[in-house]
């Protein structure tokens, strides 16, 4: 009892002398020495007569606001207006002194002329280090494929009319059909790279009408195909496996994978395509491609069952499924079994199964929830709020969307990469805290800065 009492206060003590802007820093050298550099080579599109704040000391200063958990660009220039936080900047970015930060506006501005490429360039160097890692290459399908997930969310929605590129949702009067509600809304679909408990965003593809008069609305899957295209294009050589939910399998998505010579493994339901469903159902129960297995696990009993079949015909090709149903049955305190839950998953894939690599796939695929869960909910609720429009300007409110996947990449090698944080496992909403208590009350030095660059203490990722 004493002991632990002991070991809590330790811990206390411990959590209050890690400085977790530090830390930030230390994760952002380590990972990315170039980062300030590729912050300060943005274009700047800004009449530089007029221009008091270089480019890097805007965009950092907006990183800081995600990475500390700040909504509103209002609460950032409250909180951010002081000393340290004036000196943190400034040393951060290697400039001797700074009499103050950028205003909200000032930023906004800025952000409203800035090309959304130059930040896609500055993810695109991020994610080409991480890639260069090599603790990351563990998290490779099958020693070979990074698995990068796609799917889209919705960010924005106005009642009004918000600009030229929104688009639109009727609510009809089910008995009159009149229209009672029009709401406009913007939405993201996304690349993210998934490396274990990790999602990274690599692409964003913002979909949205090209003018206002374009009759047909841009849907997921044509913003998917510009999204594939794109991800080609800037990571050639990569071998990808593309994971998504059933609304991706489908012919149009299957032949740009063999276009680009890339994997896919995407969930089936059987409302996509019923014949496939029907000849899988047949299949399953002639042949015995089977991988069973009965475990427990603390208080749990898994029972699972899985079946693979390789080339199934399905309109002009073959392809490959793997079916896999989990049963759990949970202990309760009496040691009677609770009620069962089973779920069942198919998917589909153009890597051939075999007995060895079904459960391997079926781990893949379910991973692509994270892109969900860690992905948008986290960005929605827990780390920044990717709802809150921090500028109405379409331009800014799309950087803005930029710098907070940035800033995430940031976070969460932070959340995993830092030793000291990792160990006392500190909550993701008290760390935000924590980085902006610490932004605001101690300053780093100029010789802190080098000294963080040499020696530091990274956890295996
Ligand atoms: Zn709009």
């Amino acid at each position: 009892m004493k002991y632990g009492k002991n070991n809590k206060k330790t811990k206390e003590r411990k959590r209050e002398k890690i400085n977790y802007f530090r830390e930030f820093i230390k994760i952002k050298n380590h990972f990315f020495k170039d980062l300030n550099k590729k912050l300060a080579s943005v274009k700047d599109k800004r009449n530089q007569s007029y221009v008091t704040y270089a480019p890097e000391i805007i965009l950092f200063t907006v990183i800081m606001k995600n990475v500390s958990g700040i909504v509103s660009m209002n609460k950032m220039t409250r909180d951010f207006n002081n000393k340290a936080v004036i000196n943190n900047i400034a040393a951060s970015l290697g400039y001797e002194s700074l009499e103050e930060i950028p205003h909200y506006d000032t930023i906004n501005n800025f952000l409203k002329e800035l090309e959304a490429s130059e930040l896609e360039k500055i993810r695109d160097y991020m994610i080409r280090e991480l890639f260069r890692k090599r603790s990351l290459e563990k998290y490779r399908l099958m020693d070979r494929y990074w698995c990068i997930a796609i799917d889209g969310s919705q960010l924005f929605s106005f009642n009004e009319k918000h600009c030229d590129h929104c688009l639109k949702k009727e609510y009809k009067n089910k008995e009159t059909g009149e229209v009672e509600k029009t709401v406009y809304y913007h939405t993201v679909l996304e690349a993210k790279l998934v490396l274990g408990d990790m999602v990274f965003s690599v692409l964003t593809e913002f979909v949205e009408n090209e003018t206002e008069s374009v009759s047909k609305q841009d849907c997921e899957i044509n913003a998917a195909k510009r999204l594939m295209k794109k991800l080609k294009y800037k990571f050639r050589k990569l071998n990808i496996c593309l994971l998504g939910d059933s609304l991706y399998a489908c012919e149009p998505i299957y032949q740009l994978c063999d276009e680009y010579n890339w994997k896919f493994i995407f969930r089936f339901k059987e409302g996509r395509a019923k014949t496939l469903w029907k000849e899988i159902e047949i299949i399953k129960g002639l042949e015995n491609n089977e991988v069973n297995s009965n475990f427990t696990l603390g208080k749990q009993q898994f029972i699972r069952n899985l079946t693979y079949i390789n080339e199934v015909s399905y309109k002009n090709r073959f392809i490959n499924t793997v079916d896999f149903t989990e049963t759990v049955y949970t202990k309760s305190n009496d040691s009677s079994n609770s009620d069962p839950i089973t779920k069942n998953f198919v998917f589909v894939t153009n890597i051939k199964t075999t007995k060895e690599n079904a459960l391997k796939i079926v781990a893949a695929g379910r991973s692509r929830w994270k892109i969900e869960n860690e992905g948008f909910n986290n960005q929605k609720n827990i780390r920044y709020d990717i709802e809150h429009a921090c500028c109405l300007n379409y331009q800014a409110m799309k950087n803005h969307y930029l710098l907070i996947q940035i800033s995430d990449i940031l976070r969460q090698l932070l959340e995993k990469g830092s030793a000291a944080i990792k160990e006392l496992k500190v909550g993701i909403k008290e760390i935000s805290s924590r980085i902006l208590e610490a932004f605001r009350r101690a300053p780093l030095i100029s010789e802190d800065i080098s000294r963080l660059n040499q020696h530091i203490k990274i956890r295996d990722l």
